[in-house]
C-alpha cells in the first residue's frame, strides 16, 4: 500500500511512500507519520491512500506512525480540507495550525520542588551557624500553605534549593518533588456572581435558540443586541441546555485577556467543565489542555481564534462574539484563515447551531442576514434599568478658531465634563487609537522626519522609557536624536498624539485624580492588562485611557462619561473598510458609557463634524449607516458584493519583486467577466523590515461568481505554481477575503 503525505513546507505538492506491511492496519487518512525526507525525518499526514503508484523514483518507507489512532476526529479532518481548499494553504500547513504546534499526546506535567510544612519549633541554633537556612526554616513555619515552593525563597536565598537540601540533610524538613498547578491558577479569572431575571427580548432569543438546538441541526444565528444587552448571560443559558443534551460548546472571544468578566462569569456557572484556550499557554499548558478537551473533560471551551480547532467531541453550539472583530482573521503565518468563517462551516460539518454575535455586526454579516443567510435574534434594549447615552459632538477646528490654540488634545467641553465626573465620584473611559507618546517627530527648521530605517515609515516617540519605536517593524532606538541628520538643527517638534501624551496631560490637569492607561505598551511596562482593568473596576481608578484595545467588551457600572480624543484616526486610510472601522470603534466605546443606574454621556471629539461617519456614529444610528454603506459598497464593487483576493509580493530588491509581479500580471490566464484585476501597485506599508511589498487585488463580483468558485480557480491557477525556484528569493502570500488592504 502507497500513502500520499502532505508535509508542513510551502508547497501544495505530496509525497508518496510506501506503509511497511505490518503498519498497514493503522494506516488511515489523517494520521500523523514521521518520514525520510531529503537526508531528514519530518513529521506529515496522509491525505490518501491507494495500492499502486505511478511514481517511477525510488518510493521510500513510512518510518513511523506518530499516534496509536488518527489523533483528529473524521469532522476536524473535513475541516482541515477545507481550510486548505478554501485559503489556498498547503493542507500539511493547515494541519499543523490545527493540531497547534505538534500537541504531544504524551504530556508530562511539569514538576517542582516544595516543601512540606510542619509545625516544630525552630532550631535556634541555626540562627547563628547558617542564617538564611534558619531564615528559610522561619519562612517555611510562617506559611498557611500546606506545601511550599522552593523556588519562593529567591528572596532569602540565589540558591534556595541547596539550602532546603542542607536544611534536609540536616532533618529540619521534608522535601518533595510534585506536579506544580500554579501555573494553570495564573491562566483562570476569579469567578463573577451574577442574580439574573431576564427580560422578555431575552427569554424570547433564548427560546429561540434552544428550539433551534433540540433539532441537532445546521443553524447560523446573528444576535445583534445593543452594548450592555446582556448577551453573556444569554450565552450561559443556552450552553447549560447544550451540556444537558450531552452536547459541547466552544466560544469565540476576540482576546482572553481583554476580557476577563466574561471567562469570569462562565467560570462561575460551569467551574471545571471550562477550558480556557489562549495565546498566553505554554507549550505544556497547550498539551495539557488540548489533552482534555480531546479526552472530553472539559466541555466548553472557551478562547481567541485557534480555538475553533478544538478537538471536542459532539459539538452542539459554536458562539462567535463580537464576531466583527478583525482579531479572528489571522493575517499571518498561513492558513490566513477568518475564525467566524471557519465557526461556520464547522457548525455545518459537525451539524450544530452557531451564533455570531455583535453589537456593530461586520457588514459581510449584516449583508447576509439580509439575504437570508442567518436567522436574526435581536436585543434592541440595554439590560436592567440602563439606558442608552446621550452623545455630543466637539467641533475641534471651531474650538481651535475661539481659543486661539491649536492641537488641541481636551477640549473646554470635555474638561468641564471630566471635572464634573470626578466631583460626583464617577468614572470616566477616554479613547485615544494610537499608543505611544508623539507618533512623529519633526525637525521645526528643515522638516524632515525621523524615520524607521526599515520600514519607510515615522518612529513614534515613547516618553516613559524615553526611545524611538517603529510601530511596524518593532525597532527601538535607544538613543533620542539630538541633532537633525540633514541640518544639524537641534529644534525637534514632537507632533501628533498617543495615549502617552493624553496621560501626561490628564496628569497635569487633573493633578488630584487617579489615571491609569491601557494599550499595548501598558501591559510590557507595568503590571497586567488585567489588573489595571480590576483596579479601575473596583473604583480604584478615576479615569481610564487606552486605545481601542478597551473600547469593547467591557462592562463597568461606574463609567459615565466615555470621551473621544480624536474620533477621525484611521477614518481617511486607503481601504474600503476604515469608515466601517470608525464606526465601530466609536459605536462601541460609546456603549461603553452608562451600564449602571446612572445614565451615561459620550463626547466625540473630531476635525471633520459634517463627516457621514461620526454624523452616524453620534447619533448611534446603525440601521441607517449599514444602509448606506451598503449602497456605497455595492457602486464600488467591494464586499459584500464581491469576492476579493489579495496576491502579495514580498522581497528584499524593490526592482525584483515589482518585475515578478508584472510579469505575473501580464501573463494572467482565464479572465471572466465580472474579475477586476487592480495592480500591481506598492502596498500601503511599502517597506517593512527592510522587505519591499507590492500587490494585485482581484475582485470578482458576486453577480457572476455566486460562490467564489471562479475567483478560487483563478487563484489556483495563476498564483499557486509560483514556487521557489520561479520566484527566487521573493515570496508570494495569497490572501483570501482579505480583512485590510494595506
Ligand atoms: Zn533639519
Ligand atoms: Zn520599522
Amino acid at each position: 500500500m502507497f500513502a500520499e503525505v502532505s508535509l508542513p513546507i510551502s508547497s501544495f505538492q505530496t509525497f508518496t511512500y510506501l506503509v511497511p506491511e505490518n503498519l498497514e492496519s493503522q494506516s488511515l487518512i489523517g494520521s500523523r507519520v514521521t518520514v525520510p525526507f531529503g537526508n531528514r525525518k519530518v513529521s506529515g499526514v496522509i491525505v490518501s491512500l491507494m495500492d499502486s503508484t505511478s511514481f517511477s523514483g525510488e518510493v521510500k518507507s513510512i518510518s513511523r506512525f506518530d499516534d496509536d489512532a488518527p489523533i483528529i476526529s473524521q469532522n476536524l479532518w473535513k475541516l482541515v480540507r477545507w481550510i486548505s481548499h478554501y485559503y489556498i494553504t498547503p493542507i500539511g500547513v493547515v494541519y499543523n495550525t490545527v493540531l497547534s504546534f505538534n500537541i504531544s499526546k504524551n504530556y508530562i506535567p511539569r514538576q517542582s520542588w516544595f516543601v512540606k510544612n510542619f509545625s516544630e519549633d525552630i532550631d535556634l541554633l541555626l540562627k547563628k551557624t547558617s542564617p538564611k537556612q534558619y531564615l528559610v526554616y522561619k519562612a517555611i513555619q510562617q506559611s498557611s500553605q500546606e506545601y511550599i515552593k522552593v523556588s519562593s525563597f529567591k528572596n532569602i536565598s540565589s540558591n534556595p534549593i541547596s539550602v532546603c537540601k542542607a536544611l534536609e540533610s540536616k532533618g529540619c524538613i521534608e522535601l518533595v518533588k510534585k506536579h506544580d498547578n500554579q501555573d494553570e491558577k495564573r491562566l483562570t479569572f476569579n469567578p463573577v456572581k451574577k442574580n439574573i431575571s431576564y427580560n422578555e427580548d431575552q427569554l424570547k432569543v433564548i427560546d429561540n435558540i434552544k428550539s433551534t438546538l433540540r433539532t441537532k441541526k445546521f443553524k447560523s444565528n446573528l444576535l445583534h443586541g445593543v452594548t450592555g444587552s446582556g448577551k453573556t448571560e444569554i450565552f450561559i443559558e443556552v450552553i447549560k441546555t447544550v451540556i444537558k443534551m450531552k452536547r459541547s460548546a466552544i466560544i469565540l472571544i476576540p482576546e482572553i485577556s481583554l476580557t476577563p468578566q466574561i471567562a469570569g462569569r462562565f467560570k462561575d456557572v460551569f467551574g471545571q467543565d471550562i477550558a480556557l484556550w489562549h495565546s498566553q499557554l505554554t507549550k505544556s499548558q497547550r498539551a495539557k489542555t488540548w489533552n482534555e478537551i480531546n479526552n472530553g473533560d472539559c466541555k466548553i471551551v472557551i478562547g481567541a481564534r485557534s480555538a475553533v480547532f478544538s478537538p471536542i467531541k459532539k459539538l452542539g453550539l459554536i458562539i462567535v462574539d463580537e464576531e466583527h472583530d478583525s482579531s479572528f482573521k489571522q493575517d499571518s503565518p498561513s492558513p490566513r484563515y477568518h475564525a467566524r468563517d471557519v465557526a461556520i462551516m464547522r457548525a455545518k460539518i459537525e451539524e450544530c447551531a452557531v451564533i455570531l454575535s455583535s453589537a456593530t455586526p461586520s457588514l459581510e454579516t449584516f449583508y447576509n442576514y439580509k439575504n437570508s443567510k442567518h436567522r436574526y435574534l435581536s436585543l434592541p434594549k440595554r439590560y436592567g434599568k440602563a439606558v442608552y447615552p446621550t452623545v455630543k459632538v466637539v467641533d475641534l477646528i471651531d474650538e481651535s478658531k475661539e481659543t486661539g490654540k491649536f492641537n488641541i488634545v481636551i477640549s473646554g467641553t470635555l474638561q468641564r465634563k471630566i471635572e464634573e465626573k470626578l466631583k460626583n465620584k464617577e468614572q470616566v473611559l477616554l479613547i485615544q487609537n494610537r499608543r505611544g507618546h508623539s507618533p512623529t517627530i519633526k525637525c521645526s527648521d528643515c522638516g524632515s522626519i525621523v524615520m524607521c530605517s526599515a520600514c519607510k515609515t515615522p518612529l513614534t516617540f515613547h516618553k516613559y522609557d524615553n526611545k524611538l519605536k517603529c510601530h511596524i517593524c518593532g525597532f527601538i532606538s535607544n538613543k533620542i536624536l539630538d541633532t537633525c541628520k540633514d541640518c544639524l538643527s537641534q529644534n525637534f517638534l514632537y507632533v501628533g498624539t498617543g495615549t502617552q501624551k493624553v496621560e501626561n496631560i490628564l496628569q497635569e490637569t487633573f493633578p488630584n485624580a487617579k489615571i491609569s492607561r491601557v494599550d499595548h505598551d501598558s501591559t510590557k511596562e507595568d503590571s497586567s492588562t488585567m489588573k489595571i482593568l480590576q483596579s479601575f473596576l473596583d473604583g480604584k481608578v478615576d479615569i481610564l485611557i487606552g486605545t481601542q484595545m478597551i473600547a469593547k467588551g467591557l462592562d463597568f457600572p461606574g463609567i459615565t462619561l466615555v470621551g473621544i480624543i480624536n474620533a477621525d484616526l484611521g477614518l481617511h486610510l486607503p481601504d474600503f473598510r476604515s469608515s466601517e472601522r470608525t464606526f465601530q470603534l466609536i459605536y462601541q466605546a460609546s456603549g461603553r458609557a452608562g451600564r449602571g443606574q446612572k445614565k451615561g454621556e459620550v463626547i466625540i471629539q473630531t476635525y471633520d463634524k459634517d463627516n457621514a461617519v461620526i454624523l452616524a456614529a453620534s447619533k448611534l444610528n446603525l440601521e441607517k449607516y449599514y444602509e448606506d454603506m451598503l449602497d456605497d459598497r455595492q457602486l464600488l464593487n467591494y464586499p459584500p458584493y464581491s469576492w476579493v483576493a489579495k496576491i502579495e509580493f514580498i522581497g528584499s530588491n524593490p526592482k525584483s519583486v515589482f518585475s515578478l509581479s508584472n510579469k505575473i500580471r501580464n501573463n494572467l490566464m482565464n479572465p471572466y467577466k465580472g474579475l477586476e484585476i487592480l495592480g500591481p501597485a506598492p502596498c500601503f506599508k511599502e517597506k517593512v523590515n527592510n522587505k519591499y511589498r507590492f500587490q494585485i487585488i482581484l475582485k470578482s463580483s458576486k453577480k457572476y461568481d455566486v460562490n467564489s468558485n471562479k475567483l478560487h480557480s483563478f487563484v489556483s491557477q495563476n498564483f499557486v505554481k509560483y514556487n521557489k525556484t520561479v520566484t527566487g528569493s521573493n515570496k508570494i502570500h495569497i490572501h483570501i477575503d482579505p480583512i485590510t488592504m494595506i
